[in-house]
């Protein structure tokens, strides 16, 4: 990204197109969400407009030029995200499957692993998914720690020419894929004889061998397909292990920088919507007083912060998304501030917007609480802030020759 802070002509087009999607599809399928309560019929609303995102091209938009995709830089990335987060944010996590479970692909893969790996993903109809199968039901903020604690429990065993996998996984969008038997592609983090490593399952391995143990009801992103599964002997040809065995822990942390940047901006663009409602209630709402409450300078002020914190969020989310994904030196640093400071300045802001508007917004009828709801997945999801992103940052702290002023061109 060049230093400078505003939109190129392409990506004001950009921000329009993705406006106009957004408000022709994902509005409607935001409030057809709202009312269902099964969570998987749920999920399965978004299928059509999942399959109109697709013929309109966005999919590929996800998958870099170099492996055939048509994807953009780290800003336009941060744009379609948040005009698309703004109404549905479910539906957004729900297609960036591909952006962390190919990341190691695009690292590691051979020519042939990424020819197969990706080519579901370049089709221009159709729904394909992909899974980033992390996340196990006992806990994987610890999935790197040696015996004897258990670390990640998701076994390979090498049986001829394929690996043989076994294990429970959770929470990962798509780990059923749309009809239980598992999305076009899954790349599981499984212990090998070597070590942590990652293995990529294909939809014809897993189908018959995924048991669909339960659907989480989520509170917020309630259109989200997040289950906890067991993978059953799923059998994989041993050309399927991504990089050596062992490399797992490494290739795992590098497939969770772009998406912890992103984080920042899903968190933008709740809080974008909760400022809105927050501040038309205040322009109009006289609360039985003589004029709209913005007269009171307590009600402006709080306002004031809220905007001034959403603006940070925003630079530091694009700059971070920037940085990921031209591969900056600092892009881990720069994901981390977006995904920890942008994750809880979300949660931080919209309880405020809801001290402004007062008792009203504490109705689930009022459109605020939702966006709460949102934000309040953001510090846990995409690695827990506390157990995850935070050790990051230690780590990151304590390492040899860190430079402070590094990360911003300062030093
Ligand atoms: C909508 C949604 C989408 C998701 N998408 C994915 C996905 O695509 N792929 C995927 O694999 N997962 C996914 N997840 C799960 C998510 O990424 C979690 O962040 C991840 O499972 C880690 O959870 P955790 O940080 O709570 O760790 P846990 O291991 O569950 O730890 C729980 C808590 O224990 C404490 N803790 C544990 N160990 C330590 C430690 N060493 N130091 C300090 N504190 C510690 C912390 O307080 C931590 O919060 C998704 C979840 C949701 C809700």
């Amino acid at each position: 990204m060049s230093v400078s802070f505003s939109l190129s002509e392409q990506q004001e087009q950009l921000k329009h197109g993705a406006r106009q999607f957004a408000e022709a599809n994902l509005r409607d399928l935001a409030d057809a969400v709202r009312a269902e309560p099964d969570p998987l019929r749920r999920a399965h609303l978004a299928r059509p407009v999942f399959e109109k995102a697709v013929q309109a091209g966005f999919l590929k938009g996800l998958i870099p030029q170099p492996f055939g995709g048509i994807g953009g830089g780290g800003v336009d990335a941060a744009i379609l995200i948040e005009e698309w987060a703004a109404h549905s944010p479910d539906f957004v996590i729900s297609m960036a499957g591909p952006l962390i479970a190919l990341a190691p692909v695009y690292e590691v893969g051979t020519p042939e692993q990424i020819q197969r790996f990706v080519a579901p993903f370049l089709a221009d109809t159709g729904a394909p998914v992909a899974a980033m199968a992390y996340s196990e039901p006992g806990g994987s903020a610890n999935f790197d720690a040696p015996a004897p604690a258990e670390g990640t429990r998701t076994t390979a065993v090498a049986d001829g020419d394929h690996w043989v996998i076994n294990g429970s996984k959770a929470w990962a969008s798509h780990l059923p894929g749309w009809d239980g038997d598992g999305p076009d592609v899954m790349t599981v983090v499984c212990r090998t004889p070597g070590g942590v490593s990652l293995i990529v399952a294909e939809r014809e391995q897993l189908a018959g061998h995924i048991e669909t143990e339960h659907v989480y009801d989520l509170p917020g992103l309630a259109g989200c397909l997040t289950a906890r599964i067991n993978l059953v002997d799923v059998r994989v040809p041993r050309a399927n292990l991504l990089g050596e065995e062992g490399q797992g822990v490494a290739l795992t942390r590098n497939a969770f920088i772009g998406s912890g940047a992103s984080i920042g901006i899903f968190a933008v663009a709740a809080m974008r919507q909760a400022f809105d409602i927050a501040y038309r209630f205040a322009l109009s709402e006289k609360r039985g007083g003589p004029g709209p409450i913005i007269e009171h300078q307590a009600v402006s002020d709080a306002l004031a912060d809220a905007k001034g914190k959403i603006e940070a969020a925003r630079l530091l989310a694009w700059r971070a998304l920037d940085a990921a994904l031209s591969q900056h030196p600092s892009a881990l640093e720069w994901a981390l501030h977006s995904k920890v400071f942008g994750s809880e300045t979300g949660v931080e802001v919209i309880t405020s917007l809801m001290r402004v508007v007062g008792v009203s917004a504490y109705d689930k009828d009022f459109p605020l609480l939702r966006h709460l709801n949102e934000a309040l997945a953001y510090p846990v999801i995409e690695g827990g802030n506390i157990g995850v992103r935070r050790r990051q940052l230690h780590d990151l702290f304590r390492s040899t020759g860190f430079d402070p002023l590094a990360a911003s061109g300062m030093a």
